[in-house]
């Protein structure tokens, strides 16, 4: 039986909490402790800072008790709270949708990048990313398409950088394009974000100037390998990319090709080693992927382009 936090002030509960998950083995325990009393109290930093040393209340105690329980029975925070940020966006999350990775973060620099010229495939890619500057709005595509786009994440985080842009984004979940389009509203970003039920692109009509995506990729036989934050609490519909990991990349790469206008790019998360096989799929759809893939912070090919010819 663990102690309780109740008749602790906030800052030794902090303490109390970030000991357990540290004794669980958990690698984020004192960040993990902050958002997890701060959800309870709905507190952020500033607020826990400036509360510490006020008493939890009883309620409070025992809230915070059981999100640390979920948190050592393996959930993830962002599953905990419902809310994980990307590209500096607060995302509400549900069942259906995937926490979005800062791997994911990849897609969007490379599609910024693509836009600006600043490093178009072909060109040398520069050893550190770019900042996020905004100089991309007066170049930036005007119709995006996201296919499987879960909590939105990849689409509205283009949207917040070209603020001329229009989007649609899929999802064969509706659970998913509800918390999407909510995530939409909540960032002021709906009047140009569409929302469609249907297989990637299957229901769009082009042309689109840019085409983004972050399908399942993980292969069928691998999925009982991954940790268990991911194996358990991402949905199976979001990794699981059939025997070779490859499925969607068919799918989607075929779809591009008819939807894309000319000049226009696709541009795919993949998994660790799939670049060859995933540029191979563009080629035979008939785009050209002239560039080198685009890798993460931890120099993982993440982001493959593909254009279509012309434009
Ligand atoms: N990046 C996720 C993972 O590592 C997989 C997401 C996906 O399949 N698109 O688990």
């Amino acid at each position: 039986m663990t102690e309780s936090f109740t008749a602790l002030t906030i800052d030794a509960a902090r303490r109390a909490v970030a000991a357990r998950l540290r004794q669980a083995a958990i690698e984020s325990a004192e960040l993990d402790a902050r958002l997890l009393i701060g959800a309870v109290l709905e507190l952020d930093l500033t607020g826990l800072i400036t509360a510490a040393a006020r008493l939890l209340t009883p309620d409070e105690a025992a809230a915070l008790d059981a999100l640390v329980a979920r948190r050592i029975e393996g959930e993830p925070v962002a599953r905990i709270l419902g809310v994980k940020e990307f590209w500096g966006l607060p995302l509400h999350l549900s069942g259906d949708t995937l926490v979005p990775r800062p791997d994911t973060e990849t897609i969007v620099e490379a599609a910024l990048q693509s836009f600006a010229g600043a490093s178009l495939p072909g060109e040398p890619r520069p050893a550190e990313p770019l900042p996020r500057l905004s100089l991309q709005r007066a170049s930036g595509p005007q119709r995006i398409a996201d296919l499987g786009t879960g909590s939105g994440a990849i689409l509205l985080a283009l949207l917040s950088e070209w603020p001329d842009a229009q989007g649609v984004a899929t999802d064969i979940s509706l659970d998913a394009l509800r918390t999407a389009r909510g995530n939409a509203a909540r960032l002021g970003l709906a009047d140009r974000a569409g929302f469609v039920a249907c297989n990637y692109a299957s229901a769009l009509q082009g042309p689109f100037d840019l085409i983004v995506s972050n399908p399942p990729y993980i292969r069928s036989a691998d999925i009982a390998a991954l940790d268990r934050e991911v194996r358990e609490h991402d949905p199976r519909r979001a990794l699981d990319g059939g025997a070779d990991g490859l499925d969607a990349y068919r799918t989607i790469a075929q779809q591009a090709a008819a939807l894309l206008a000319p000049g226009g790019a696709l541009i795919v998360e993949i998994g660790q080693g799939q670049d060859d096989e995933v540029a191979a799929l563009m080629r035979s759809a008939g785009l050209t992927t002239d560039g080198a893939p685009k890798p993460d912070l931890a120099g993982i090919a993440r982001a493959v382009i593909g254009r279509r010819p012309g434009g």
